[in-house]
């Protein structure tokens, strides 16, 4: 498969440490508030490599951690705490919400069909961990203690930056809602990786550490994860744009700071889903979660289908004029399946692999889920069996998680229900029917029973009473 490497910056066969098994690594959410549907671009289309890699005969383990302490409001380490701002909105503890909405978090992936990680992390159960891993740094000459805080000289390292060729005079001070700079780093791009010197009084969750009573930053808390659980050498690592840098580069700082080696070969980075003033926010305008979708009658499934209609290294506007696009788009495509199941013939399996290949080889391509989904279409207009044609789109299914075939069936199910309704002159009949036979009036009994057979409907007497049904 090629995929694109944020890394080396461009495309390039995916390769794993060990054959045919991938260690995937997956920033996961602060767990502060709703995630909105742009976050769950990134989730969805990092589900979609994950199950393409299974597809294509993978083991994947795939981790993934909870961000419930140490986020500030920008990614460099100025604004708020997001986890106490969202406790402070609520009236709630920090670890009240970090329960709500993370099981608020899982929930939406459900509906999104979006699978869990083999391994979910929360960063409160991992502190010992982090302690462990800032004090290796300190000892290794990595990082420095100042102001009561311990940061990551990142002028230590030969190369500091990764994704992007910044200097450090291009970077801002980090001055931000009335922070002040922060006079203890030595360098511009050094981070936290220990607070102790909080600037929040109110900081509520604290722990006991060499540096005093703190809390992590918010970097070390993925490279600890995955080596917790992927050892020291990582695959594919995922996240949105706007990881690469700092989050991203800090990781990599410190982990191969940490291990003395390359860390992880292959970044993989969502562009962002904009909403139509640019930039979606969880504070301005229209928040949009999937409740919100649902609450406008939307399927959740149909913003599935919206994000895989166009490429992950694009960015992508949303509006509701393209939801309710995408939503006529995916019921068309339902209706047109739900034709093919009635159909009782047989699965030509050379079609179906001349098939498929097509699907595989845009996936090869970068996830081109694009052009998946024009294979998706062209199977369905495709010169072969119905079977065949319903085989295809159950294996292409498997990675694009649009549960086409189900929706179908349940169509299906629905239209029959729908032609199950007994017509009022054919319940009349059944009500003359029954007096008659209660009067013993069976002739009459009998001619009532031919009418409503004459209108298509069959009765039968059975011990829970009258029986109708379709002839
Ligand atoms: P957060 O919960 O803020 O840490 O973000 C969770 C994930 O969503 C991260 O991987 C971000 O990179 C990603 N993300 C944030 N905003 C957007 C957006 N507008 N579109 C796509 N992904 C986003
Ligand atoms: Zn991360």
């Amino acid at each position: 498969m090629q995929l694109y490497n944020s890394l080396s910056r461009q495309k390039e066969p995916f390769t794993t440490v060990e054959p045919n098994k991938v260690k995937m690594y997956t920033c996961g959410p602060t767990v502060y508030h709703f995630a909105h549907i742009g976050n769950l671009r990134t989730y969805i289309m990092e589900d979609v490599l994950d199950k393409y890699l299974r597809f294509s005969g993978n083991d994947v383990l795939r981790i993934m951690n909870i961000t419930d302490v140490g986020h500030l409001t920008s990614d460099g380490d100025t604004g708020d705490d997001k986890m106490l701002k969202g406790a402070k909105r609520e009236h709630k503890t920090v670890m009240e919400i970090a329960k709500y909405y993370t099981d608020a978090f899982f929930s939406d992936c459900k509906k999104l069909n979006i699978k869990t990680p083999e391994v979910v992390q929360p960063a409160t159960g991992c502190i010992p961990e982090f302690i462990d891993a800032v004090q290796k740094l300190l000892e290794k000459g990595y990082a420095y203690e100042a102001g009561g805080n311990v940061y990551f000289d990142t002028s230590k390292l030969e190369q500091y930056y990764r994704f992007h060729d910044f200097k450090e005079e291009d970077l801002e001070d980090g001055v931000r809602e009335g922070v002040e700079k922060d006079d203890n780093k030595r360098n511009k791009a050094d981070f936290v990786l220990w607070f102790t010197k909080s600037k929040f009084d109110d900081q509520e969750l604290k722990w006991e550490s060499p540096w005093g009573l703190g809390y992590p930053g918010w970097h070390i808390e993925c490279s600890c994860i995955s080596m917790k659980y992927a050892g020291e050498y990582l695959d594919l690592h995922c996240g949105g744009i706007d990881n690469m840098f700092p989050h991203h580069t800090n990781e990599i700082a410190q982990s191969e700071s940490l291990i003395g080696h390359e860390w992880c070969r292959h970044w993989f980075h969502v562009h962002h889903l904009n909403d139509e003033t640019g930039k979606m926010s969880k504070s301005k305008g229209e928040f949009l979660t999937v409740s919100l979708l649902e609450e406008k009658g939307f399927d959740p499934l149909a913003y599935r289908f919206f994000c895989l209609q166009s490429h992950y290294r694009k960015s992508l506007v949303f509006s509701w004029d393209n939801m309710k696009n995408a939503q006529t788009a995916y019921n068309k495509l339902v209706a047109k399946i739900r034709t093919l199941l009635n159909e009782q013939d047989a699965v030509d399996e050379t079609k179906k692999a001349e098939l498929l290949k097509a699907f595989t080889e845009a996936m090869d391509n970068d996830l081109n889920t694009a052009q998946a989904v024009t294979v998706l279409y062209d199977i369905l207009k495709a010169d072969t069996t119905a079977a065949t044609r319903l085989a295809c789109i159950e294996e292409l299914d498997k990675v694009l998680s649009l549960d086409l075939i189900g929706h179908a069936k349940a169509l299906a199910d629905a239209e029959q229900d729908a032609a199950q309704e007994i017509p009022a002159e054919v319940l009349a009949l059944v009500e003359q029917r029954k007096e008659a036979r209660k009067a013993k009036d069976f002739a009459k009994a009998d001619a009532l029973r031919d009418e409503i057979a004459a209108l298509g409907w069959q009765i039968r007497e059975t011990r829970q009473g009258t029986e109708i049904t379709k002839m």
